[in-house]
């Protein structure tokens, strides 16, 4: 194994406001989606708190934490539940020094697609990013999330969460988020020339009622329900690598 080195507590902290407003400024989150974050210790990491636009963050929002959950230090802002993801990746593979999670509008539809990013069409994709599985639907702020990504953080590089985002990490957080940005761009590319996509699995009753109840919790009883559900769930497979199309 490498030599690991971490980052200061600044250096980690301005890099993740930076990072933060290169994903907003880039489309890659809307409102206060996605969350980032980055190791300083084999056992610390700070990161994004829950609520709040990676546009306009500053430094006292941010969350240090130990990667048991124990809080270290935090305003009055707590970590989002998507930082379980990133707590697990980083407790399966003692290498990665950085993570983030956006919902990019490509990605996010292959995503919802469930499509994996697989096709070899170009070196930059290929070398630095390598393929990226779709793996399958699990509600937020689940326990699934984690135990879903866990197997993947030592082969792969990156995932596309279904129906919901991208992930990715690296060997620091800059390396983490290059790898979003390469994502969103292999992504775009294999859909000017493959797919103009043209398919959604969508979320099954069951899953959309759970997401229902979880609003209701959070205090909101406005929104509706959509229509349209898929009757059995369409999203609970891996797809690490497309078939092939049928002759
Ligand atoms: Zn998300």
């Amino acid at each position: 194994m490498r030599e690991l080195k971490f980052p200061r507590d600044d250096e980690a902290c301005s890099e993740i406001l930076d990072v933060g407003r290169r994903m907003y400024g880039k489309n890659f989150v809307a409102a206060n989606d996605g969350n980032i974050s980055c190791r300083v210790a084999p056992d610390v990491i700070w990161a994004t708190p829950t609520g709040v636009s990676k546009g306009f963050m500053s430094a006292e929002t941010l969350v240090k934490m130990k990667l048991d959950g124990t809080i270290l230090r935090s305003g009055n802002l707590t970590p989002s539940s998507e930082i379980k993801m990133h707590l697990r990746l980083y407790s399966e593979n003692p290498e990665i020094m950085g993570v983030t999670h956006a919902h990019p509008p490509v990605c996010t539809s292959f995503a919802i697609a469930g499509i994996a990013l697989d096709e070899a069409i170009y070196p930059e994709a290929l070398v630095n990013l390598g393929i990226v599985p779709c793996i399958h639907y699990e509600p937020p702020g689940s326990q699934g999330i984690p135990d879903s990504v866990a197997p993947y953080c030592r082969d792969y590089n990156a995932l596309l969460l279904a129906n919901h985002g991208a992930l990715s990490w690296g060997s620091t957080l800059m390396e983490a988020y290059f790898r979003l940005e390469a994502m969103e761009h292999y992504a775009t590319v294999l859909m000017y020339t493959g797919y103009i996509i043209g398919r959604a699995n969508l979320l099954s009753s069951d899953q959309v009622r759970h997401l229902l109840e979880i609003r209701e919790r959070l205090g909101v009883v406005s929104g509706g329900a959509p229509s349209r559900t898929a009757s059995e769930p369409v999203n609970i497979r891996d797809i690490v690598e497309n078939a092939p199309p049928e002759e």
